[in-house]
């Protein structure tokens, strides 16, 4: 995929999901928008500068702002809607068969549009994972969703719904960042091995990462911010997408020229050393 950046043309890595789709690597995050009506206008601009910059995947959920965060979506992406793949998630307590159904609609409305470009299970509750399947494969027929996954979920529930879905689930949407290696012990090599790409959220723990040295020591020799290091590190691999939030426009701009950034082995190693990779099986973390 190729996007238009001031005027220069660059190419925008992809992911592709297990049905052949291509979506961008790097995405964009809601959690936390719609809270602050003082910060709104910031927080469209932000999203707008992000499509025009590539970063087209936008994921949301019916959790964030109690639905408010669908809302400023919806009105970010009035008359782009072609640009975008949009992502939100139904609650645990809402993924029965009709409540799975009734959400994603309540959704749609919110969002202004008529489909989800892909619709995850926020984590696994209560309800038996067959009943909210049928919910998706009903939305799917439907066409008010075009593919959907599942998010939180540890190595044994992906074995499990793999096993009742096959390919049809299209990504784990998961913590993954520097201080939160731990799936790449197991459920990284595993998605990878199932072709099912791994969504990075809070890729720069919810901005916790930036005050680290090493972080800063890495990006000052690329004349880079640490949080641009901090997204290029997740981005390293293939099939990982990361999908951090942004409410300014500087921020939007740092976070895309991640894509742009070259880690060297060096670069690598000091991150390992500050950041250990697990050395052995950890349960998964959840924010
Ligand atoms: P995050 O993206 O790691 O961090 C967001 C924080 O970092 C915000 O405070 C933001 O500030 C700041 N930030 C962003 N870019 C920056 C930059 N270039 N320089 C300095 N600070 C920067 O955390 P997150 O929001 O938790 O995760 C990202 C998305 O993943 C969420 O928004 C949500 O869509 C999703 N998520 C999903 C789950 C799940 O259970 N499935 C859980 C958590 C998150 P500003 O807003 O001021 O720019």
């Amino acid at each position: 995929m190729t996007v238009v950046d001031a005027g220069t043309v660059r190419s925008f890595r992809s992911a592709k999901l297990p049905t052949g789709e291509l979506v961008p690597v790097l995405g964009q995050g809601t959690w936390g928008f719609a809270e602050d009506p003082r910060l709104r206008e910031d927080e469209i601009a932000a999203l707008r500068l992000g499509l025009d910059l590539g970063m087209t995947l936008i994921d949301t959920a019916e959790m964030y702002a109690d639905g408010g965060a669908e809302e400023l979506v919806g009105e970010a992406i009035v008359r782009r809607r072609n640009d975008v793949f949009l992502v939100s998630k139904v609650l645990p307590e809402n993924a029965t068969f009709r409540g799975t159904i009734e959400a994603c609609k309540r959704s749609l409305r919110r969002l202004r549009t008529d489909r989800l470009d892909l619709y995850l299970l926020h984590w696994r509750g209560a309800v038996p994972l067959e009943e909210t399947i049928n919910g998706f494969d009903s939305l799917v027929r439907a066409g008010n969703i075009r593919h959907w996954g599942v998010s939180n979920f540890d190595l044994p529930d992906m074995i499990e719904v793999v096993g009742l879905a096959d390919d049809a689930v299209c990504t784990d949407q998961v913590l993954y960042n520097l201080s939160r290696r731990g799936i790449e012990y197991d459920l990284v090599l595993w998605c990878q091995e199932h072709r099912i790409p791994i969504m990075a959220y809070s890729p720069i723990e919810r901005g916790r990462l930036l005050n680290s040295r090493t972080l800063k020591v890495i990006a000052a020799r690329h004349r880079a911010s640490p949080a641009t290091v901090a997204l290029a590190w997740v981005l390293r691999q293939d099939g990982v997408i990361a999908i951090p939030k942004a409410s300014s426009e500087a921020h939007v701009r740092e976070n895309r020229a991640a894509l742009d950034l070259h880690l060297t082995a060096q670069d690598l190693a000091d991150l390992d050393r500050a950041f250990p990779p697990p050395k052995g099986p950890q349960p998964l973390a959840m924010i």
